[in-house]
């Protein structure tokens, strides 16, 4: 598990063992939602359309065989039962928002039924970005919930009725991989919801997807030009958890997700001009465009693409790596300095070494 977010579970959970700090509790849980949302939301805002229903771990044990839409469904779809139909007794948000409608979702259920190609299949028909809509919804209600509680209310326990409210509602599917859920559920106190749906269950899904975009980013990548337009290398770059290069529709490096309709500038001034990336332009050295313009840490990129214009692109990946290997650095500005013409002459010196 993410070493911060076992961390705040477990600080989490002994927090809430006691009366005096069960406040607090409440606040470390509610951090540690807005955490695992937080990624939930990159993920759901940086990727095509085809990721959201792609199993690149299919047939694998574990959450990772799923979709990231299957994820998000089922997380919050979870959430919303247990929340409102079992501890609240008020209308889900799915109902209450007519959110069924928006996602395009054909199910009410909690999604547990489904295996392999089912998974895929009801994925795709989803709208991602109401879905994620939806999850911002469930989770800003629950944690209207969570701050409403009393120390006295973790130790609610739930009835016959409570039981037969669930299953009435039919958002559990009466298959036997899915109806286990209703006992599960009925099984715990209220502190024992707490540490599952509302927390546990969270992170378990959440380090699934990352896996799973992980997956797909690699994946994009493969067999494509390792140079990014601006001049940066996809091989010796920090986010290629999170990037699947902008050559491919997983662009997801930072300047691309803070620009409009997540397109980085400088990529798309090189397919505008139908050249393979800064290099090839005549305007390079006094360019101000895209990501050369937002600051001098960026600007000063633009070293490496007049390298590759002196000396190629095998050239650069040649001292990138020899860089990488004798020298610890997370970004080549550590490097070369934050002037491109004093940046390009640190380059040529290490490609004489
Ligand atoms: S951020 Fe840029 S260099 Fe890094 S993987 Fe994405 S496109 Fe490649
Ligand atoms: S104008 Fe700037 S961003 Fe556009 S291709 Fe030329 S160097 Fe790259």
């Amino acid at each position: 598990m993410n070493q911060e977010w076992a961390d705040k579970n477990k600080k989490m959970q002994a927090l809430l063992g006691k009366e005096a700090s069960f406040r607090e509790g409440i606040e470390v849980l509610i951090e540690l939602r807005n955490d695992l949302f937080g990624l939930i939301a990159s993920i759901a805002e940086n990727y095509p359309p085809e990721a959201f229903s792609a199993m690149p771990f299919a047939g694998a044990k574990g959450y990772q065989s799923k979709t990231l839409a299957y994820s998000m469904w089922h997380i919050f779809r979870i959430e919303d039962v247990v929340a409102h139909t079992l501890i609240r007794q008020d209308a889900q948000i799915l109902f209450a928002g007519g959110w069924q409608e928006r996602i395009k979702s054909p199910l009410i259920t909690t999604g547990n039924e489904l295996q392999g190609a089912e998974i895929a299949a009801f994925s795709e028909q989803m709208d991602v970005k109401a879905l994620c809509e939806y999850c911002k919804a469930v989770m800003e209600s629950t944690n209207g919930l969570l701050r409403e509680l009393e120390y006295k209310d973790l130790k609610r326990r739930f009835s016959e009725e409570d039981r037969q409210r669930l299953i009435d509602s039919r958002c559990v599917s009466t298959d036997e991989n899915a109806f286990w859920l209703i006992d599960y559920w009925c099984g715990k106190n209220l502190l024992g919801l707490l540490k599952m749906p509302f927390s546990r269950h969270w992170i378990m899904h959440v380090e699934a997807m990352c896996r799973i975009k992980n997956k797909l980013c690699q994946r994009a990548r493969k067999g494509v030009d390792p140079i990014a337009y601006c001049g940066l290398s996809c091989d010796h770059c920090f986010l290629t958890e999170w990037c699947g290069s902008c050559r491919t529709a997983y662009n997801a490096c930072s300047y691309a997700t803070c620009s409009p309709n997540g397109i980085c500038p400088t990529a798309a001034c090189c397919k505008e001009k139908g050249i393979d990336g800064c290099w090839a332009c005549d305007g390079l050295r006094d360019c101000r465009t895209g990501f050369y313009a937002s600051a001098e840490d960026t600007n000063a990129i633009k070293a490496l693409a007049m390298f590759i214009g002196k000396y190629g692109k095998q050239e650069l990946l040649t001292v990138l790596d020899r860089l990488h290997q004798t020298r610890e650095f997370q970004v080549i500005q550590e490097i070369i300095g934050l002037d491109p013409e004093k940046g390009l002459q640190i380059l040529e010196e290490n490609r004489l070494q």
